[in-house]
């Protein structure tokens, strides 16, 4: 089951979400997940790194909020981090870069996530406040 935190911003008024985890549907994150690493969509080091551990990698993409310690910005995607297979070893570490100031970004704890700050005016996160908790699968 995912979580899904849906806000609406007290100053400009914008609705918006965020989901995290699983869903229902596993089988489809995961195929997904290959799909974009394959395309690149995620950028060409990521895919490299997944073809140099082809025959022994897996992956467990499930949706998380990536926040920006500094500046407050997030991005609510899957982790892409790399496993082994078996013993579950981490052989790459997935890590995002905040695209506003170049922080390294990390996973939103459940407090952050009560707290996102509007992707349209980027109003202090104390100025919204989630209006209802989805159940998104
Ligand atoms: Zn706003
Ligand atoms: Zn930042």
């Amino acid at each position: 089951m995912g979580e899904g935190y849906g806000f609406q911003c007290t100053n400009c008024g914008k609705y918006y979400e965020a989901n995290v985890g699983r869903g229902m549907d596993y089988e489809r994150l995961y195929e997904s997940a290959l799909l974009d690493i394959r395309s690149e969509k995620y950028g060409k080091k990521l895919k490299a790194a997944y073809e140099q551990y082809e025959n022994k990698v897996t992956i467990d993409p499930e949706l998380v909020v990536y926040i920006c310690p500094k500046c407050g910005n997030w991005k609510n995607q899957r982790d892409f981090t790399l496993y082994e297979q078996g013993s579950g070893k981490i052989l790459r570490k997935y890590e995002r870069k905040c695209g506003k100031c170049n922080e390294k970004m990390r996973k939103a704890s459940t407090k952050e996530l009560m707290k996102l700050s509007c992707p349209k005016c980027h109003c202090a996160p104390d100025a919204v406040f989630p209006t209802n908790l989805i159940m998104w699968d």
